[in-house]
């Protein structure tokens, strides 16, 4: 596939583009992925020249690898030559217009065929602005492909996110239009699909039948650092639920597509979205809880109303838990509790399915102090920074009486195979580039998850909450943990031994 195209990245100067987009293509030219017919144009405010734009794109190389004689190599010069830097305040329309000539000059020079990717690493209030200029200002190529990225955050609810929706809508058709959520990058993300519908034993057993729930953990042991301006406007809820934890949910609760392709497996997640009950306010209240991370136990931790940046009163949530219920057909009535927090007492997400105990337990008559009796069998999904599974299975325990104790199958990816998995960004990155959209999200996805998570704001906005309610290092409030109890249940926490 032809693989040649213009990245045009606007906050060029941004941190974004310096951490993740231009190590992410230097890797793809490494990898060959990139030949010599690309070229990058960086582009904001700052009044800098090509040759400084150089230093910096292979400064951003050597601090993503740590390694500093990566940058002292011939390919990673001759990958810096490809990049230009235009100087440019977005709103002003005759900035656009040098644009186009460097841009037309370099499709030239590099034989790119028309093709152009718009990256836009700026804040999102400038997405309709560079849409219609790139449009009005004749940007948009006709021979070529030209596709918009666009990163988090999309909107704060479904009616700030439909009214960038439609400031880009206007200039770039949904086709053309990819929306990261770099979660959809990680490898053990995209596997869940195989690992669904590629193995005969776990897709037969994924059911309402077999499964009683499932659990979803993004657990953060830090705090919010220096995002805090940021955070205070977002929120827990805003910044993990509605976008990663949502895209994991679809492709857990989704039906069987009839081919793995972006567009089946997007109508399947569409639907599955739209099939999670879609609560009313006093629903949320029951279902949903939200925490605020105060001190740890020896005070060494400054709780979120003390750091730097945050409001002393703040009501912002660092914590979200609840419960989502599926009314897919496979899993009509499955629970998915989903949890996330900062500050909590590990980093790790993880998703445990928790699989019904149906057999009749047979053992329970064995007399034994040591015996623990059938458990519930549970597979576990590692996603970061553990990257693997493990199947809990009740065995007979190793002694002359005849206890039942369970094991745990294991696989995890070692070190050396974890660093040939390319990077969320690198992945995401060359998608876009074949135009391949498997792994974005489109549109029906991101405004049906406002709208679930839009009803969970409304209820808590609806009156204070009582913060900090939980202590920084634990796992979060109390109410997190007696959404499960009260059902029965409990979470299931997995470290991989
Ligand atoms: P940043 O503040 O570091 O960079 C912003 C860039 O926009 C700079 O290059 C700046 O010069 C440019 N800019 C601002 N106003 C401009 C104007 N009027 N004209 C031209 N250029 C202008 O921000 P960032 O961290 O790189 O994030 C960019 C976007 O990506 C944000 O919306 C952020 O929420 C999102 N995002 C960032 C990350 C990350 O890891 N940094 C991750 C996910 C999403």
């Amino acid at each position: 596939m032809d693989q040649r195209a213009l990245f045009i990245i606007f906050g060029g100067t941004g941190d974004l583009a310096y951490r993740k987009l231009y190590p992410s293509l230097f890797r793809l030219y490494e990898k060959g992925y990139l030949k010599e017919n690309f070229a990058v144009i960086g582009t904001a405010r700052r009044p800098w020249s090509d040759d400084h734009f150089h230093e910096v794109v292979l400064n951003a190389i050597a601090d993503d690898g740590r390694d500093v004689e990566r940058t002292n190599t011939e390919m990673a010069r001759k990958f810096a030559s490809h990049f230009y830097y235009q100087s440019h305040n977005v709103d002003d329309a005759e900035h656009y217009v040098n644009l186009k000539n460097l841009a037309d000059k370099l499709d030239a020079k590099y034989e790119l065929n028309g093709n152009r990717v718009y990256y836009l690493a700026m804040a999102p209030r400038f997405f309709g602005t560079i849409s219609s200029h790139l449009k009005d200002q004749n940007l948009l190529t006709e021979n070529g492909f030209n596709r918009l990225i666009i990163e988090k955050p999309f909107g704060r609810d479904y009616k700030t996110a439909k009214e960038l929706n439609d400031s880009v809508s206007g200039s770039f058709a949904e086709d053309q239009i990819f929306r990261i959520d770099h979660y959809l990058g990680k490898e053990p993300i995209q596997s869940i699909a195989a690992l669904r519908f590629g193995n005969q034993i776990i897709s037969s057993l994924w059911n309402k039948e077999h499964i009683d729930n499932i659990q979803v953990t993004l657990a953060e042991s830090l705090g919010v650092e220096e995002r805090a301006g940021y955070y205070e406007t977002a929120g827990a809820l805003r910044d993990m639920v509605q976008n990663h934890i949502m895209q994991i949910v679809s492709l857990l609760t989704i039906e069987k597509p009839d081919v793995y392709d972006a567009s089946h497996l997007r109508d399947k997640k569409v639907e599955a979205l739209n099939n999670i009950q879609l609560y009313s306010v006093d629903e949320a209240k029951k279902n949903f809880v939200r925490g605020q991370y105060g001190e740890d136990a020896n005070q060494t931790q400054a709780s979120y109303r003390d750091e730097e940046g945050t409001d002393e009163h703040s009501q912002i949530d660092t914590f979200v838990a609840g419960k989502l219920i599926s009314h897919n057909p496979t899993l009509e009535g499955v629970p998915v509790y989903v949890r996330t927090g900062k500050r909590l007492a590990k980093k790790t997400t993880q998703i445990n399915v928790v699989f019904k105990n149906l057999d009749t337990d047979i053992f329970h008559n064995v007399e034994d102090s040591d015996a623990i009796g059938l458990q519930d069998n549970v597979l576990t999904i590692y996603i970061e920074p553990e990257m693997g599974y493990t199947l809990k299975l009740n065995t007979k325990y190793g002694n002359q009486g005849y206890n039942i104790n369970p094991v745990h199958l294991r696989y995890r990816k070692t070190p050396e195979e974890k660093a040939k998995i390319p990077d969320a960004y690198e992945r995401l990155i060359h998608d876009a580039l074949r135009g391949d959209k498997t792994n974005f999200a489109h549109w029906h996805e991101v405004s049906r998850a406002w709208k679930l998570v839009d009803v969970i704001r409304e209820a808590w906005d609806s009156e204070d909450a009582n913060f900090p309610n939980y202590e920084s290092g634990s796992m979060g409030p109390k109410a997190a943990d007696e959404l499960l109890t009260n059902d029965g249940r409990n979470w299931v926490f997995n470290p991989l031994k």
